[in-house]
């Protein structure tokens, strides 16, 4: 291909970044999380090592590995404690931009350096480079008859989610309700742990953890506590259809995505990208 066709490539394709994916590398003040999960960024952000002891970061490419530092060390001591127990390391995929912020598709959250993103796969075998680079996700739902994956399922996830949810750290954690379901039914003891994973749809190969603001960060705006109890009652049963299998939707006539409504960004986090706004 002629050098200037890709340039021009390139160029288009760096139009569609948001000003947040443009910038490399984070800013170098005392960490800071500004602002909401859905509209912030991450002052002082920090990368997750490609080469942890437990997990493998997925997409790397995409820098999308950075995260407040005590979320970085949540995600160290996490895969160090699951691999302890069950020499299967944690798949990490997106957290943060450099500077948190948004993203030009996909997430609306993950702006603040504490949401992270950990793939279910539960691998034994370190994946290689390539698989790293265009990692193919695997589903432990079936998503046409709402049913778990039961060849897919493994007790190390249940270790998984029951270890994650009780660390103070964690605010939420969103996964596919047929998961939580899994959960529900499996917890013999105390079920106070389940009230912090919620159910929500499309993670189902993955789960979305989210932190609590860390101290120190006295911008940032948590969440309300999820409702009082486990969810696994009348609340998880409002996300079944009421019969299965479920019936396919009709085509949908395309219609253009509306536009999402324009948010004020707090003011903290404009410096972060000067350079490149304009
Ligand atoms: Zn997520």
């Amino acid at each position: 291909m002629k050098r200037w066709v890709v340039c021009l490539l390139v160029m288009s394709s760096l139009s569609y970044a948001s000003p947040w994916e443009r910038v490399s590398t984070p800013s170098t003040a005392p960490a800071q999380s500004v602002g909401h999960y859905a509209n912030g960024c991450l002052i002082g952000g920090e990368a997750l090592p490609l080469d942890g002891e437990g997990y493998q970061v997925l997409r790397s490419q995409n820098r999308r590995n950075f995260a407040h530092p005590s979320a970085i060390r949540f995600i160290e001591k996490l895969s160090r404690q699951t691999f302890a127990t069950s020499h299967r390391r944690l798949l990490v995929a997106d957290m943060s931009l450099p500077r948190g912020g948004q993203f030009s598709s996909g997430h609306t959250s993950h702006q603040t350096g504490l949401d992270i993103d950990i793939w279910l796969q539960l691998e034994a075998t370190p994946w290689t480079k390539e698989q790293l680079q265009k990692p193919k996700p695997q589903s432990l739902v079936d998503l046409d008859y709402y049913t778990l994956k039961k060849d897919q399922w493994r007790p190390e996830h249940f270790e998984l989610f029951k270890l994650t949810a009780t660390q103070p750290d964690v605010a939420r954690i969103f996964v596919h309700p047929v998961i939580k379901k899994q959960l529900c039914e499996l917890e013999e003891g105390d079920t106070v742990w389940l009230q912090k994973v919620r159910p929500w749809w499309g993670h189902h190969y993955h789960m979305h953890v989210r932190l609590h603001c860390p101290e120190g960060s006295k911008d940032c705006r948590g969440q309300k506590a999820p409702p009082k109890g486990d969810g696994c009652g009348s609340e998880l049963a409002s996300w079944f259809p009421r019969s299965v299998p479920v019936e396919k939707p009709k085509k949908a006539v395309q219609t253009k995505p509306k536009p999402r409504p324009k948010k004020i960004m707090p003011p903290q986090c404009e410096p972060l990208i000067a350079q490149v706004s304009n």
